[in-house]
């Protein structure tokens, strides 16, 4: 049996008719954008991740950079953000004026510690986008006790849950992407942002459309970025499922723990109090490339997806840190290896995973 990395259709096989049948309705009621879906996803999505506001855009890179703009960021400022992360974290700065400044995470939970974060404030630091990276949990609230409004970067958290709350509803406001592989994945790119503060929320629906309130003036420069009726229709059959998935998420990794995989491989550790809803599951081991080479050899699927850094990248020349170093980032670029997760896991497949490790290392 093959086991792969990930598998985004199996959980919505059940909802096929559902989902068929709210895209037909979509297609006869003829109104694409910003329509009564959008509306409804809005506000269940709010519901959902704890906060008073939703607000849907078209993907989860657009939706930090909309979010860092209603933050005031602009030409000037430094954005702080994980080089250890997926690269569109540090790709929505630029288009705000403001630049990424890079900070290390932590080895172990992949999450960067307040005091990392700390380490490369400068007078310059306008804000920072904390990513909630495979799931787990970052310590918002510490963060913006430095004095920093803190953007989460939920992409890869949706269903995750903490002891303050789920990402989204942890800082001042917050990116979410329904990229059909996340947790949460429509059929095609999509993404939203959540806030409780009002004033953010009325920025982000002005930026979202052209800068524009009422469609008349037009008083910044802002963007086109819809979350369409389509994807909104289809994620409201899904949102619905969300917390079972999550559920299944956070068992299979607790399964991986009991079965002994932390014998022969350092597992992903939760952060304080968290529950993550692993997006992607993620070891750390010497030589993970010949790791994964073994396994795929047994039909189990595996990759570091993360090899080099954020600020090793060519785009991101001009704002490589010039003297220091990042060990932690350093060091999860080299030892970090996916293994299989998915909202609908088995537990055959995972102790196939844990069987093809233990014959490649034990
Ligand atoms: C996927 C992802 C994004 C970008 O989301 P898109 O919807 O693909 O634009 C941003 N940050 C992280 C951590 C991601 O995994």
């Amino acid at each position: 049996m093959n086991v792969p990395l990930f598998d985004p259709t199996t959980a919505i096989d059940p909802l096929r008719e559902q989902i068929d049948a709210a895209l037909l309705e979509v297609s006869a009621a003829g109104q694409f954008i910003l329509g009564p879906n959008v509306e409804a996803f809005e506000q269940e999505f709010a519901e959902f991740v704890g906060t008073a506001e939703a607000i849907g855009v078209a993907n989860g890179t657009e939706a930090i950079t909309i979010a860092l703009r209603a933050l005031g960021v602009g030409p000037g400022d430094e954005v702080i953000v994980p080089s250890f992360s997926y690269y569109a974290s540090a790709e929505a700065i630029p288009p705000t004026g403001a630049v990424p400044v890079f900070c290390d995470v932590d080895p172990v939970s992949y999450i960067s510690t307040a005091e990392q974060v700390k380490a490369v404030v400068t007078p310059r630091t306008k804000a920072v986008v904390a990513v909630h990276l495979f799931g787990n949990i970052a310590p918002v609230a510490e963060i913006e006790a430095l004095g920093f409004p803190v953007v989460e970067d939920c992409a890869q958290a949706a269903g995750s849950v903490g002891p303050d709350g789920r990402p989204g509803a942890l800082g001042s406001i917050a990116s979410h992407s329904f990229y059909p592989s996340k947790n949460l994945g429509a059929f095609g790119d999509g993404g939203a942002i959540t806030t409780s503060d009002k004033e953010l929320a009325e920025r982000v629906r002005m930026l979202r459309f052209h800068g524009s309130r009422d469609r008349v003036n037009y008083e910044e420069v802002g963007f086109n970025s819809r979350l369409d009726e389509i994807q909104a229709a289809v994620l409201r059959v899904m949102l619905p499922q969300l917390s079972q998935w999550a559920d299944h998420r956070a068992a299979a990794g607790q399964r991986y723990g009991e079965l002994g995989l932390g014998e022969l491989v350092t597992l992903p550790q939760a952060t304080a109090g968290a529950t993550p809803a692993w997006h992607l599951y993620v070891v750390a081991t010497d030589n993970p490339d010949q790791l994964a080479e073994q396994l795929g050899a047994s039909g189990v699927e595996a990759r570091g997806y993360y090899r080099s850094p954020i600020h090793e990248q060519p785009s991101m020349r001009a704002w490589r840190p010039q003297q220091a170093t990042l060990p932690g980032t350093d060091q999860a670029a080299r030892r970090h290896l996916a293994i299989p997760i998915s909202a609908t896991i088995s537990d055959q497949q995972i102790e196939q995973v844990v069987d093809a490790t233990r014959a490649a290392l034990g």
